[in-house]
């Protein structure tokens, strides 16, 4: 198969990816391979932009680098003048090894460990993400030590909840992450970080949940940190600088999925919340949004080798690929659907109802239930759409399958970004030590 960039000389029957064919990537890099189109990311980043612009905010875009986080993708990020949400030490390394700006990196989670949060103060990351009692007290201590201070926000649990999966919504109230907004702990808290002054209080998060696909309950939230930054302005002397509603827009995996167009949501959720803060006699605050899922999740595509193929008379066709939950866990964790095609043979219009398992020793590793797709046969390449989010990064070397390989594609040109794990690379931790 010939290089892109030459459309011309290649079927109309293979899916391309930003100009290069899927034959020539899964021939020179393997399968299966995850592929981003980098353009597609670069333009949902312009999108949120644009929206912002549009409803002229002071905004402050973060992308959530937990949906897939390497070092190229950090510097996309950073090119596109992004900030970062880390919610790890690991995910805070791998940005600062590539020369992110700590000072545009906030730090999430609900349990950091006195070794996240060092790493956070000595590289003088802009913003902390505090949630909860512990970690006050802990910040404040290690704040002391270090004879430093650092801008912080209050995860604020608002509970919105927004009718999500149970396992990916976290806004309603019994939630693992936040101080709980109804029983007066965010109070509690504001009092206790005004007992440490090198915490500078900058305003409040609330993240409501994921695969939102509408402004609703953004706009919820957004009214209840309205009147709770009224009450703490005049009960507490408190400014909120600072409204970050944390991500969570939705995408279109498949066609049951209907989300707003970005910039629609985005101008929404915007205006909403502008909304509340006037009609509590306030002006909007600086408003952050940090997704990740809609940044990277469209962009993504893994790409298969179909390998076996299992018909049970008048039950089911299983067509199995040489991959699965270890490079996709999310139809196993959250029954996510997804939608495919044959790539080599992606017009093809003679189609049939079948199922694509993985190939782990596990009856729950599918990757879909029940599609319709051109009759696969061994040695076919299997495109999986909207695998940018979530995949890789949840990635398992379960049954001890190496985790796959990622490349960028852009203007027909492809650009190996994670190499395939090799048996090695397996084998690489493993000590001979004995017992002592
Ligand atoms: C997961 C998460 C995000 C990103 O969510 P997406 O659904 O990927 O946009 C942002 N903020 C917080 C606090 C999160 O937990």
């Amino acid at each position: 198969m010939p290089k892109s960039g030459n459309d011309t000389l290649l079927s109309t029957n293979e899916l391309m990816i930003g100009g290069v064919s899927t034959s020539f990537l899964a021939e020179k890099y393997g399968t299966p391979l995850i592929v981003y189109d980098e353009s597609t990311i670069r333009k949902q980043i312009h999108d949120y932009k644009q929206a912002f612009r549009e409803v002229q905010a002071d905004f402050r875009l973060a992308y959530a680098c937990k949906a897939f986080c390497t070092a190229y993708m950090c510097q996309i990020a950073q090119e596109e003048g992004l900030w970062l949400d880390v919610v790890s030490a690991g995910e805070l390394f791998t940005a600062l090894s590539t020369g992110f700006s700590p000072k545009q990196i906030l730090m999430h989670g609900n349990n950091k460990t006195k070794d996240e949060l060092e790493l956070a103060i000595t590289s003088q990351i802009g913003l902390i993400v505090v949630d909860n009692f512990h970690e006050i007290e802990l910040l404040g201590e290690l704040l002391n030590q270090a004879g430093q201070s650092i801008d912080i926000l209050l995860r604020v649990s608002p509970g919105v909840d927004v009718h999500t999966h149970d396992f990916i919504s976290t806004g309603q109230q019994d939630s693992k992450f936040g101080f709980d907004l109804y029983s007066g702990q965010v109070e509690e808290a504001v009092v206790a970080v005004k007992k440490h002054p090198r915490m500078r209080l900058m305003g409040l998060h609330a993240h409501i949940g994921s695969q939102i696909f509408d402004a609703e309950g953004f706009a919820v939230a957004a009214k209840r940190m309205a009147d709770l930054s009224k009450k703490l302005e005049r009960e507490y002397d408190v400014l909120t600088h600072i409204l970050n509603l944390g991500g969570g827009l939705g995408i279109r995996y498949t066609e049951e999925d209907t989300p707003m167009p970005l910039e629609t949501l985005v101008e929404e959720v915007v205006l909403a919340a502008r909304k509340a803060y006037e009609s509590d006699g306030m002006s909007l605050p600086l408003i952050m949004l940090e997704p990740g899922r809609s940044i990277v999740a469209e962009a993504g595509t893994t790409i298969y080798r179909v390998g076996s193929r299992k018909e049970i008379p008048g039950l089911r066709t299983y067509i199995a690929v040489d991959g699965g939950m270890t490079d996709n866990p999310r139809l196993a964790l959250y029954g996510a659907k997804y939608e495919a095609v044959i790539a080599n043979r992606m017009n093809e219009k003679q189609k049939e109802l079948v199922s694509i398992a993985g190939k782990a020793c596990e009856s729950g590793d599918m990757l879909i239930w029940d599609i319709e797709l051109q009759k696969a046969k061994p040695g076919d390449l299997l495109a999986v759409f909207c695998t940018g989010a979530y995949n890789y990064s949840m990635a398992s070397n379960y049954n001890r399958i190496p985790r796959p390989a990622v490349v960028f594609v852009k203007e027909g040109k492809s650009r190996l970004v994670l190499r395939r794990e090799t048996y090695e690379d397996l084998l690489s931790l493993e000590t001979n030590d004995d017992f002592s």
